[in-house]
């Protein structure tokens, strides 16, 4: 739409910037709001000279009043050791922020899509997770700011759907890794490969047979972007991530592998509510996007790799 921007919340983080420059390709106006607690300037340094592209610090606790016509919502920690460091806000964001930008949406008849998470369906006892699984939460555990924040976001967006009408949509992100993680926010890619680049050990929580299934970042934001130009009938939830599963000590030995590095693996504790299989079922996503993820395991971890030596530099 001319002039008007589309917003991106939390559009400084990992994803969000990397939403930003995809949104600025296809020739969009991009508004970035973001209150920089885990998004970095950095990220979306080399978007600030675009004609295109506005950036505001804001705290999206705190009501907001702009023109926009599309809303990505994605402004919130995502990385345990931040959503831990400050849980109150970390649920204040999921659910005020989320309350916020939906009464925006609303005053604008805006279209608005949230980042919701695997982990709303916790350490999940059907393998693999479809969008018909509710889950299985801890609510009271160290996990739940986030998890039971973020289901609390989407039976509001759901609620706004049914409520006001609302043109909403929920992506359920399964990990998702690439160039701009925050080489301090403890995820396991970012670790591993920092780790095995500097030749310190390699630290697996627990025994490393646990599984996740890692989704490189360009992958993601063409799905998102795919999902928010859905017909308003569809709301989603959708999953989003890809289904090749692998086990965190297959991780490890093929980030060794391919940093050349001799780093040896070490064992830690596993963190509490640490689930133990996660792999998305994204059906849904194949018939209704036409999408798959296309960049392997491999491809990305070296793209991946290729920034944090660039950081190193
Ligand atoms: P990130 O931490 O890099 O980005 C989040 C951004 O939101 C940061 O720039 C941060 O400063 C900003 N933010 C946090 N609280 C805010 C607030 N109250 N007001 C304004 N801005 C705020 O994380 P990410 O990996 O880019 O995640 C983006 C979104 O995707 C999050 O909502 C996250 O829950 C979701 N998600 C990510 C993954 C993943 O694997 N990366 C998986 C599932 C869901
Ligand atoms: N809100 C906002 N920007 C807007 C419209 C609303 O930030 O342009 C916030 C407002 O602060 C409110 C929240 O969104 O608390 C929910 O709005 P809604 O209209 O759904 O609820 P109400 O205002 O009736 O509480
Ligand atoms: N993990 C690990 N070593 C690390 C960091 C994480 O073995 O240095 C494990 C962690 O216990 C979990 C998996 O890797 O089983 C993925 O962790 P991450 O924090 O990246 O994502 P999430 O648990 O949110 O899926």
């Amino acid at each position: 739409m001319n002039g008007v921007p589309i917003l991106v919340t939390g559009g400084a983080g990992f994803l969000g910037s990397h939403l930003c420059d995809r949104l600025l390709a296809m020739g969009q106006e991009v508004l970035c709001v973001d209150n920089y607690f885990t998004g970095r300037k950095r990220n979306i340094e080399h978007l600030r000279q675009h004609p295109r592209f506005e950036e505001m610090r804001h705290d999206i606790t705190f009501s907001l009043y702009i023109e926009v016509w599309q809303i990505y919502n994605l402004a919130c920690p995502a990385s345990p050791i931040h959503y831990q460091h400050d849980p109150v806000q970390t649920t204040k964001t999921c659910v005020v922020g989320a309350t916020n930008m939906l009464g925006l949406a609303k005053r604008l008849k805006a279209r608005i899509l949230q980042a919701s998470t695997s982990e709303v369906y916790g350490d999940p006892i059907v393998h693999p997770q479809a969008e018909d699984y509710w889950g299985h939460v801890n609510p009271i555990g160290i996990r739940a700011c986030y998890d039971e924040g973020k289901r609390c976001a989407e039976t509001l967006f759901s609620d706004y759907r049914r409520q006001y009408r609302l043109d909403t949509k929920v992506v359920r992100i399964f990990n998702t890794y690439g160039p701009r993680m925050r080489p301090d926010d403890g995820r396991v890619v970012s670790n591993f490969i920092l780790q095995a680049l500097r030749g310190e050990p390699i630290t697996i929580y627990g025994n490393g047979t646990q599984t996740r299934s890692f989704c490189y970042v360009d992958d993601l934001v063409e799905a998102m972007i795919r999902v928010m130009d859905q017909p308003p009938d569809f709301g989603g939830p959708i999953n989003l991530g890809n289904p090749c599963e692998f086990t965190i000590l297959e991780l490890a030995e093929c980030v060794l592998r391919l940093t050349g590095s001799r780093s040896r693996i070490i064992h830690h504790p596993l963190p509490s509510d640490d689930p133990r299989q996660r792999r998305p079922d994204i059906g849904l996503a194949r018939e209704r996007l036409g999408w798959e993820p296309k960049v392997s395991l491999e491809d990305g971890l070296q793209e991946t790799i290729r920034y944090f030596r660039s950081l190193a530099a």
